[in-house]
């Protein structure tokens, strides 16, 4: 038999205490001793809270599929989202402990739709106007079979369009999710039937907001937060070198950053700016200088990142050029000039980030800076014990993560998601169009075709065989 790899085998990961209304880093509910219900979810394991951009996309493809009453509801529920492989940015939306569909985005037409699970239908089924009632049930397996329209009748008067889901209700009370095929005037094969089910769902009335998860999952805060801190004892005893923490602005550095403050003093923040930075983290930097009251040394390559382009070419996630000559140059450069006995630097690296992470070890040391030994208090922790964390000590977070952004590195980075290199032009319109023109003009200057741009394709130098 195959073994599954690590990430592979924690598909189911979360756990739910119903009662509470919240979701449990472990099994037990620190708020009722409750031991909670598994939910299996799709992807790795990543879950985190839905900030307000998130919210906001979501409740706003919900009011339009379902009407206005389903999308208020929303408006006052807690939303978490795991993240899901797909073509571009994926997520299942978990409300109440239930997966109630994916949020997605589509690479082609440049926008988010929300596509509803079967339990979503059901527990949108109490509040949504915009459903189909199905006259006579269907003979036979009915997953996979076609309605036609004199079988049918719309419960509202909005118009349904080709590729919309629908919520249809069955004469023996079961819901089902059906999928538009045609406009529903004409006559045969104008619904698909995707999923249907008997299952009673509704959406909970208790309340269940962040600071309640994060009481309920106190214990298990406690215990990763302890371990965490005893490995950077254990690393700084026995490395013997100056201790470093390397702060890139985003949420998992800022971890690392309050696990150090708790355990020493003695030690730089550095951060080091690609030039490729947002505006914002630039800004999230200097307000934490002044915050923290102590210095963050910056470190920047000077070379500009355009005319580097020119000689190697734009990035990619198989030729990522930048992060050697804008992140491990000038940090090899400090190294050798500031520790010329090395450096311990803690970093706020995660296995379950990537597959490529996934294999790391808590230690390693990397050959472009000579000196320097990396350390990972918080390599096994996952991204809902990340936020858990930042959010039950208050600590200011990166205000991109409110701004839809699921990572905050480089604005342009090729291994980012397309989804957010779009939002990146709703807010820094001049970068986003300065940058995307230099991949026009490359483009065109090498004969490929437009798709290179408009879909991505730049993202690889070598494609990888599925594209
Ligand atoms: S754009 Fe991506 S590959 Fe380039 S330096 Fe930034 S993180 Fe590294
Ligand atoms: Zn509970």
């Amino acid at each position: 038999m195959q073994r599954k790899n690590r990430m592979q085998r924690q598909a189911t990961f979360v756990r739910w205490c119903h009662d509470c209304n919240v979701p449990l880093l472990r099994k037990k509910c620190d708020i009722c001793g409750g031991r909670g219900k598994a939910i299996s979810v799709t992807g790795n394991g990543e879950v985190r809270p839905a900030f307000e951009t998130e919210k906001l996309e979501i409740n706003k493809q919900v009011t339009n599929s379902y009407g206005s009453r389903t999308g208020k509801l929303m408006r006052k529920k807690t939303i978490y989202l795991a993240k899901t492989s797909g073509v571009d940015k994926v997520d299942e939306v978990i409300v109440d402990g239930v997966i109630i569909g994916n949020l997605e985005f589509d690479i082609l037409e440049k926008l988010y739709r929300f596509i509803p699970s079967i339990e979503g239908c059901v527990m949108f089924d109490k509040s949504s106007i915009r459903k189909i009632r199905v006259k006579k049930m269907p003979k036979g397996h009915l997953k996979g079979k076609y309605i036609d329209s004199d079988n049918i009748v719309t419960l509202s008067s909005e118009k349904f369009n080709i590729g919309d889901y629908a919520i249809l209700i069955f004469p023996n009370k079961m819901i089902g999710k059906g999928l538009i095929k045609r406009e529903l005037t004409e006559a045969k094969n104008v619904i698909k039937i995707i999923d249907i089910t008997r299952e009673e769902l509704a959406f909970s009335n208790q309340i269940s907001d962040i600071q309640k998860a994060i009481i309920a999952n106190k214990g298990a805060l406690n215990i990763i937060e302890k371990e965490a801190k005893e490995f950077i004892k254990a690393s700084m005893e026995k490395n013997k070198k100056p201790l470093t923490v390397a702060f890139s602005g985003g949420k998992d550095s800022l971890v690392v950053l309050e696990l150090m403050k708790e355990v020493t003093n003695n030690f730089e923040i550095i951060f080091i700016d690609t030039g490729l930075e947002f505006p914002e983290t630039i800004d999230y930097i200097t307000m934490m200088q002044k915050r923290l009251k102590r210095k963050i040394r910056l470190l920047k390559n000077d070379k500009d990142f355009y005319s580097e382009m020119d000689t190697f070419g734009p990035p990619a996630k198989d030729y990522r050029w930048c992060c050697k000559t804008h992140k491990l140059a000038p940090m090899a450069e400090y190294v050798s000039l500031n520790y010329p006995l090395g450096c311990l630097t803690f970093e706020g690296k995660r296995k379950s980030e990537s597959f490529s992470r996934a294999m790391s070890k808590r230690e390693d040391s990397n050959p472009f800076v000579p000196g320097q030994v990396s350390a990972y208090p918080i390599l096994e922790w996952r991204a809902l014990e990340v936020w858990f964390f930042i959010l039950s000590k208050k600590l200011r977070y990166n205000k991109l993560y409110d701004m839809g952004f699921e990572r905050v590195g480089c604005w342009m980075c090729p291994s980012g998601l397309d989804c957010e290199f779009q939002r990146m032009k709703d807010i820094h319109y001049d970068k986003y169009k300065k940058f995307n023109q230099y991949l026009i003009d490359w483009a065109e200057s090498r004969m490929l075709s437009k798709k290179y741009v408009r879909l991505g394709f730049w993202r690889w130098k070598d494609f990888p065989k599925k594209i």
